[in-house]
C-alpha cells in the first residue's frame, strides 16, 4: 500500500477506536481488538484498502452512534456500504429475533451482490467471534456454532474459501462436540508423533531428487488434517479413525506448471505410482476450478502415500478462493478469474431465488438448500431430519434410520399416498415407512439405492441368503431332473454321488447342490448320470456317452458335440445363444446374455446358430409379478391354456406383503410365440409386469 493508503487505515483506525470506546468484549478486554482481529484476518489475505477499513469500522454503525453518512463523507461510499452490508437492521421493529436474523442476513445477501467483499468482513468477523466462544454461556456457543455450520461455512465453501471454511468447522466443531473434538485431536497428534519419522524420510527423500534435478523454490508438507473432516467421514461413511487416516499426505508447492509436470515424474521414480489413482486438475481443472496433480505412491513402508502438486498460484486458489483474486488481480489480470465469475453468477441466481420467494424466511430456507446442492433433507413421521445425497430414496431413508428397518421395509408413504419405493426423494418431504418383520430385501434395491450403507446392507443380506436358498434350489432342480428318469433322490445314495463329486472336483453333496442351484452344472445333465448310475451300475463317464436325447438337431454346424439346452436360461429359437463347451464333446446352450455365463467368464463359449424352421416346442422361462388377489393365478392358467399352450412347470413365491413373483415353464416354438403369450397376460388384472427369466 502506498503512503496516503496507508494514512487512510489509521484515520479509519482511530474512528473505530474512539466510537467502540466505552465498549467492552465481553471477555472484559477493550472492543477494539475485535475489528483488528477481522482486519487482520483480511490484511493476510491481502485485501485492498478499502476492505480493511471496512473491516476496522464493520461494528461502528451497528453498535455505535456513528452515522453511515460520516462514514461516506471522510472515507467514501464504497467503504460505507460495505460496512452497511455487515450491520444488523437495528431501526425497523421486528416480531422477533428469528425475524429480525433472517431480514439482516438477506439485506447482507442483497448488498454482497452488489460487493463480494461485505461477505469477505463477515466471514471474518465470523471467524474471530468464533475464536473468542470461550467466554459467552455454553447455550450461545452451540448457537453460534449451529448458524455457523448451517449459513457460513457452506458459504465459505461455496466461494473456495477452504482454509477459513476449515478453521470455522473445527471451531464450530470444538464448540458442539467439546469432547469429541478432544478425543479426535488426542488420537490424531498421537499419530503424527508415531509418524514423525516416516513423514520426514519420505519429505527429505522428494526434496533430495528435486534437487538432484536443481529445481528450486519447493515447499514439501505433510498436509495437515482438518478434525472436523475426519469427524464427518467417520461419521458419514461409518468409517473408524484408522480408516480415515491410513494414508500419508504430501502437497509440493512449486513455481510454475511445468515444475509440478517435473516434480511429478521425479515422485514417479522415486517410488512406485499406484496405477491409475492419477488425476490432472491442472489440464483439466475440477468443475469448482480447482486445479493440481493427484498421485498415490506405494511408500517405502508399504504405506500408501498421497500426494498433490501444485503452483503457489493454485495452492492460494484453493486455499482462498475469491479471496485470491484481490491478490493477483493487479500481477495478472487474465490468470484465474474464474472464481470470481463463478461466485458472481451464483450470487446473481441468489438474486433469482430471492426474487422467487415469498418471504424472508422462505428465501432462508432456499438459500440453505441451495448452498447444499447436492444433499436433500427428508423427515420421519416422528419429525427427525435425515441428510441424504440428492436421488436417494426411501429405502435409503429406511437403512439410514436403522438397518433393520431398511431390511424390513416394504413400502412407503407420504402424505397418505403411497410412495414408489424406487423413486427419489424431495427436500422437505415427510416419509412414512411401512415395515412388515417377515419382510425382507429385494435384489432389484440395488438398482435405486445411492447411499453406501444402504447398498452394502443389502448385499449383506443377499450373500448370507444366498448360500441357502441355493443349496435348497439346487436339491430340488436335482429331486425333479432325477424324477423324469424315474429316480427318487433318496435312491441316489452316497457311493453314487462319491464318484461323480470326485469327477467334477467338488468336496461334498453341499457343493454339488449348490452349483447346481446357481446354475453352474444342469441339473438334467447330473441327473441323467446319477440316474445311470444308480439304474444299470454304469460308470459316470459312460453315462454321459449314454445321453438320450440330442438336441443337436436344433443347431447349425454343432461338429459332433452333444448339444443340452441350459435349463439356467431356457433358450429358444430366435435367441441369441452361445455353447458352454464341457468334457466328453458335451455341449450346453445358453442364452448370449445368461448370467450364469456372464459371472463365469473363464469358460470356453462358442456362439451358435439356430437351425431354420425347427418344428418342436421348447420349453421357455418367464416370470410374472402380480398383485396378491384371489383367484389371480386361476385367471393366468386360464388365459395360457387359452392360447393352446402346455405349463410344463410352475412355482410362486413372496415378493413383498402385497406381491408374488409366478415363474412358468411354458412350452412354445420360438420366441415370436412366448412374446404373444407374455403380451397377452400383460393384459391381466393385477398383473404388475412380465418378464423373460427369473427376476432377481
Ligand atoms: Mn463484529
Amino acid at each position: 500500500m502506498d503512503k496516503a493508503q496507508i494514512a487512510k487505515i489509521e484515520e479509519a483506525y482511530l474512528l473505530a477506536e474512539k466510537a467502540h470506546e466505552p465498549q467492552k468484549r465481553q471477555s472484559g478486554e477493550p472492543y477494539i481488538i475485535h475489528p483488528v482481529a477481522v482486519a487482520t484476518t483480511l490484511a493476510e489475505l491481502h485485501l485492498d484498502p478499502e476492505t480493511i477499513m471496512a473491516a476496522l469500522m464493520h461494528d461502528v454503525i451497528e453498535d455505535t452512534p456513528v452515522a453511515k453518512s460520516v462514514i461516506i463523507d471522510k472515507f467514501g461510499e464504497t467503504v460505507a456500504e460495505l460496512v452497511d452490508g455487515v450491520s444488523k437492521l437495528t431501526q425497523m421493529p421486528f416480531r422477533n429475533k428469528a425475524e429480525l436474523q433472517a431480514e439482516s442476513f438477506r439485506k447482507m445477501i442483497l448488498a454482497m451482490s452488489k460487493d463480494l467483499r461485505v461477505i469477505l468482513v463477515k466471514l471474518a468477523d465470523r471467524l474471530h467471534n468464533m475464536q473468542t466462544l470461550g467466554v459467552v454461556s455454553a447455550e450461545k456457543r452451540r448457537r453460534v456454532a449451529r448458524e455457523t455450520l448451517d449459513i457460513y461455512t457452506p458459504l465459505a465453501s461455496r466461494l473456495g474459501m477452504h482454509k477459513l471454511r476449515t478453521q470455522l468447522e473445527d471451531l464450530c466443531f470444538e464448540a458442539l462436540y467439546p469432547y469429541r473434538s478432544s478425543v479426535l485431536s488426542e488420537r490424531l497428534n498421537k499419530i503424527y508423533g508415531n509418524r514423525k519419522e516416516v513423514i520426514s524420510v519420505i519429505s527429505e527423500a522428494i526434496e533430495r531428487a528435486c534437487k538432484l534435478h536443481r529445481l528450486p523454490h519447493l515447499e514439501v508438507s505433510g498436509r495437515e488434517k482438518h478434525l472436523y473432516g475426519i469427524y464427518k467421514k467417520m461419521r458419514d461413511r461409518g468409517l473408524s479413525f484408522i480408516d480415515v487416516t491410513d494414508k500419508y499426505a504430501f502437497r509440493i508447492i512449486v513455481d510454475n506448471i511445468e515444475d509440478c509436470y517435473r516434480v511429478l515424474g521425479y515422485v514417479h521414480n522415486l517410488y512406485k505410482p499406484v496405477p491409475e489413482r492419477f488425476k490432472d486438475y491442472i489440464a483439466i481443472p475440477k468443475a469448482n476450478g480447482y486445479q493440481s496433480l493427484h498421485t498415490t505412491l506405494f511408500g517405502p513402508y508399504g504405506v500408501p502415500i498421497e500426494i498433490q502438486i501444485r503452483t503457489r498460484l493454485m495452492q492460494e486458489m484453493a486455499e482462498n478462493g475469491i479471496a485470491a483474486h484481490w491478490l493477483y488481480k493487479s500481477s495478472d489480470p487474465n490468470q484465474n478469474t474464474d472464481a470470481r465469475i463463478r461466485a458472481q453468477a451464483w450470487v446473481s441466481n441468489l438474486m433469482e431465488i430471492q426474487r422467487k420467494s415469498d418471504s424472508t424466511t422462505d428465501f432462508i430456507e432456499n438459500f440453505k438448500v441451495d448452498l447444499f446442492p447436492d444433499e436433500v433433507y427428508v423427515f420421519s413421521v416422528d419429525g427427525q431430519i435425515f441428510e441424504l445425497p440428492r436421488g436417494a430414496t426411501a429405502i435409503d431413508l429406511a437403512y439410514a434410520m436403522d438397518s433393520n428397518l431398511g431390511n424390513t421395509c416394504v413400502a412407503a408413504k407420504l402424505d397418505k399416498e403411497y410412495l414408489l419405493l424406487s423413486s427419489p426423494l424431495v427436500n422437505g418431504q415427510v416419509v412414512e415407512l411401512i415395515c412388515d418383520k417377515n419382510a425382507h430385501p429385494n435384489a432389484l434395491w440395488l438398482d435405486f439405492v445411492v447411499t453406501s450403507k444402504a447398498q452394502s446392507a443389502i448385499r449383506h443380506y443377499l450373500k448370507n441368503q444366498l448360500s441357502n436358498d441355493t443349496l435348497l434350489t439346487g436339491e430340488n432342480l436335482l429331486a425333479k431332473a432325477l424324477a423324469k428318469f424315474n429316480v427318487q433322490l433318496a435312491q441316489v445314495k452316497d457311493d453314487h454321488f462319491a464318484a461323480l463329486i470326485q469327477e467334477l472336483n467338488l468336496n461334498n453333496k453341499s457343493e454339488l447342490f449348490e452349483k447346481i442351484g446357481v446354475g453352474v452344472f444342469v441339473a438334467r445333465l447330473i441327473a441323467e448320470r446319477l440316474a445311470n448310475i444308480v439304474v444299470k451300475g454304469t460308470h459316470p463317464e459312460d453315462a454321459v456317452h449314454s445321453m438320450q436325447k440330442n438336441e443337436s438337431l436344433y443347431i447349425e454346424d454343432s461338429n459332433g458335440y452333444k448339444i443340452v439346452l441350459a435349463e439356467c436360461c431356457y433358450p429358444i429359437p430366435e435367441d441369441l445363444i452361445i455353447g458352454e463347451v464341457l468334457p466328453a464333446k458335451n455341449m450346453l446352450v445358453h442364452m448370449g446374455n445368461c448370467a450364469s455365463i456372464v459371472a463365469r467368464k473363464n469358460k470356453e463359449c462358442v456362439s451358435l446358430i439356430w437351425k431354420d424352421h425347427i418344428k418342436d416346442q421348447f420349453a421357455a422361462e418367464i416370470s410374472v409379478r402380480v398383485l396378491n388377489k384371489v383367484g389371480m393365478l386361476n385367471k393366468l392358467t386360464t388365459a395360457i391354456t387359452m392360447m393352446q399352450t402346455n405349463i410344463e412347470d410352475f412355482y410362486a413365491y413372496h415378493l413383498n406383503d402385497y406381491e408374488r413373483v409366478l415363474v412358468l415353464i411354458v412350452m412354445v416354438r420360438d420366441t415370436i410365440q412366448l412374446n404373444e403369450i407374455m403380451n397377452e397376460i400383460r393384459t391381466l388384472e393385477y398383473v404388475q409386469s412380465v418378464s423373460r427369466g427369473k427376476i432377481v
